[in-house]
């Protein structure tokens, strides 16, 4: 009986205890669903808020964006510069106004049409099919050739390029003038000087001691106003972009005659070396080519102490040859060094004029190395020397002539 009540106990314990157990396991079960259904409820409500309020902000920065997009495309379009706009195949995407006025492109047939072919049998074309990665300055307008342009390429964007041309008309004007002026001043005085020159070698000063030295000072300055309008007239000539006059420059021979000058300068002041490491020859003009490589050589003597040393190199390099004027003289403190081949400048005015400069050698030096698409390059160190090299690209080199046997 005991042990039927205690198992009935038990029973009911357990029974209890299942039904407790199954209770809690109902309320953990309703809590969990509750919190499952708050989160969905609060997963809901955001999902119902956060497209709201993201579509709100998309909506605005899209309406800037086409608001800045609308700005750029006006100011792009109202540019004085032509801006036209290719894909990857070179294909017209955009154009603004001032490429109607300045290309002659037209807004209702050039989209989508090859920017090459649209400026076929023009130099841009010509500049456009060569892969236009150089500017290119003063080009005539297509349709309209008293306009000049200057033309540059540049890429933009994912695979697409931009094609930028200025109307430079009134600067090239300006520029002429100034070529004219040069130009005639430095004819103008020719004459005149010959004859002041002429009459100054006439005057003996033995006739007269008392005036010796201002004879002689009036011949130094006379063929110094001389030398000047000659190199004036030099870089008026190398301007007016006349072809060159192209031909086989043997170098033997004129490197032969660069170091004779450069001996007949210094009159033995200095030791002159030659050093000729290749047999390689150039082709441009023999003229302008002496002219610069004078004047390289005159520099060496004329800023060289006495007991100094000049070496000529001619010499092969990666993609062509090099032609160097080595001294050591008084060398050229680094922050001049950009600025030598302006017209007129100089380290030291007194020291040029000493030495008989015009301050115009490296002026033409640089034109005439423009002309044969070779570069001058330049190392100095003050005190110790200088070194002026003339680096011509592989397309100026020849073969030498073999001497008939
Ligand atoms: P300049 O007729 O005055 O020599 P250049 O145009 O030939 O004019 O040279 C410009 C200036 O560069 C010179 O005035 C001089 O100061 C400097 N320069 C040129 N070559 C040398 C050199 N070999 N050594 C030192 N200075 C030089």
């Amino acid at each position: 009986m005991l042990a039927g009540l205690i198992l009935a106990t038990l029973g009911g314990i357990f029974t209890h205890a299942i039904t407790a157990w199954i209770a809690v396991a109902a309320l953990v079960e309703v809590v969990l669903l509750l919190v499952h259904t708050r989160r969905q409820d609060v997963v809901i409500e955001n999902s119902r808020f956060i497209p709201d309020a993201r579509f709100e902000r998309l909506r605005m920065r899209s309406r800037r964006l086409s608001r800045q997009l609308r700005d750029l495309r006006s100011a792009a379009g109202s540019l004085p510069d032509a801006a036209v706009l290719v894909d990857g195949e070179g294909r017209i995407r955009w154009f603004n106004q001032a490429s109607e006025h300045l290309l002659g492109l037209r807004r209702a047939h050039d989209r989508g049409k090859l920017l090459t072919e649209r400026l076929s049998e023009t130099t841009l074309g010509t500049w456009l099919e060569g892969g236009a990665s150089d500017t290119l300055n003063d080009v005539p307008a297509p349709n309209r050739p008293n306009l000049r342009l200057s033309m540059v390429m540049m890429p933009f964007g994912h695979h697409q390029r931009m094609m930028i041309g200025r109307d430079i008309s009134d600067l090239m004007r300006l520029e002429q003038v100034r070529q004219d002026f040069v130009a005639n001043v430095s004819h103008e005085l020719r004459t005149p000087l010959t004859v002041i020159h002429g009459y100054l070698e006439l005057l003996d000063p033995d006739d007269q001691p008392e005036l010796g030295p201002v004879i002689s000072e009036m011949r130094v300055q006379s063929e110094r106003m001389g030398q000047i309008v000659e190199d004036l007239l030099m870089l008026s000539r190398l301007e007016t972009l006349q072809p060159l006059q192209e031909e086989h420059v043997s170098m033997a021979p004129l490197l032969a005659t660069l170091r004779r000058e450069a001996m007949a300068l210094s009159h033995g002041r200095h030791e002159v070396h030659l050093e000729e490491r290749t047999e390689t020859d150039l082709y441009g003009s023999i003229r302008e080519l002496h002219s610069a490589f004078s004047n390289l050589v005159s520099n060496a003597v004329r800023y060289t102490p006495t007991h100094g040393s000049i070496t000529l190199i001619w010499e092969r390099i990666d993609q062509g040859a090099r032609f160097t004027v080595r001294d050591t003289g008084h060398g050229i403190p680094a922050n001049h060094i950009t600025r030598l081949t302006e017209r007129f400048y100089r380290v030291s005015s007194s020291r040029s004029r000493d030495s008989g400069g015009t301050g115009l050698g490296l002026s033409i030096v640089k034109h005439v190395l423009n002309r044969h698409q070779a570069e001058l390059h330049i190392e100095s160190e003050p005190g110790k020397g200088s070194a002026f090299s003339c680096a011509f690209g592989s397309a100026r080199l020849l073969q030498p002539v073999q001497a008939d046997a």
